[in-house]
């Protein structure tokens, strides 16, 4: 039997419209906590769980609380590309590699150079003031202290950050469905794909090869054409391009 890795090297090898799809994982080797985990945040000392904490309502009802727990647990800003992120722009810019979807918000693709991304949660590097429209960078926010107030008005700044009970971005969703569509291959990571909406926009793969990259299972297991259990950063550092 072919060794796993071999196999993912070879269909790398013959393949050139290439989607990325991930996850929390991805960006756990690079030290970002993945909040869902049992090993993240649900187990540290905060009065509320984060689910509840990252909604729409309580970001409303809240926003001192909002703001804390989001600088010391989402902006993360130290945090560097891992492997995974620099061998997935080393495949972009080779010509393999059409688009990163992710679930992530910290940038850490584009800081490793992928071009194309879709961040179907958004971002903390892109924050807008809700009265007057200015942006703000992640260092801005992380400078300030309880609710961000825009310099220029006055105005509460709002990451660009989708919350819970927030809809997804629908030119990002459209941009995503485009490029799964299209994929001739498509590779999931770090990702166990019971979050909405990951396991809705692998339906629009009818490319013929699937490979699923993760620690642990994932809802997906049973259609992969290949399965590796291993972290994501480590499996794909060991691809030549
Ligand atoms: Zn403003």
């Amino acid at each position: 039997m072919k060794d796993k890795k071999a196999l993912l090297q070879e269909w790398i090898d013959s393949h050139d419209r290439i989607v990325f799809f991930g996850g929390a994982g991805v960006s756990t080797e690079s030290g970002i906590p993945d909040f869902r985990s049992v090993d993240g945040l649900y187990h540290q000392q905060y009065a509320y769980p984060p689910e509840v904490i990252l909604s729409h309502s309580f970001y409303l009802s809240e926003p001192e609380v909002f703001f804390d727990f989001y600088r010391n647990k989402m902006l993360i800003l130290d945090a560097q590309p891992n492997a995974a992120h620099r061998k997935l722009a080393e495949l972009e810019a080779a010509g393999k590699l059409t688009a990163v979807v992710t679930q992530n918000i910290d940038g850490l693709h584009q800081a490793a150079g992928s071009k194309t991304v879709y961040e179907l949660h958004g971002s903390v590097h892109r924050n807008t003031c809700r009265k007057c429209g200015k942006k703000y960078d992640a260092q801005y926010m992380a400078a300030t202290k309880g609710v961000p107030r825009c310099e220029a008005c006055g105005g509460s700044i709002k990451p660009d950050v989708v919350l819970y009970e927030e809809g997804l971005d629908q030119a990002t969703v459209d941009g995503a469905v485009r490029a799964i569509s299209e994929a001739d291959m498509m590779i999931v990571g770090g990702t166990s794909l019971v979050v909405y909406p990951a396991a809705g926009l692998l339906r629009y793969f009818r490319g013929d090869k699937l490979v699923l990259i993760n620690k642990g299972a994932t809802g997906m297991d049973s259609s992969a054409d290949l399965l590796i259990s291993e972290p994501i950063g480590e499996v794909l550092g060991q691809i030549h391009v």
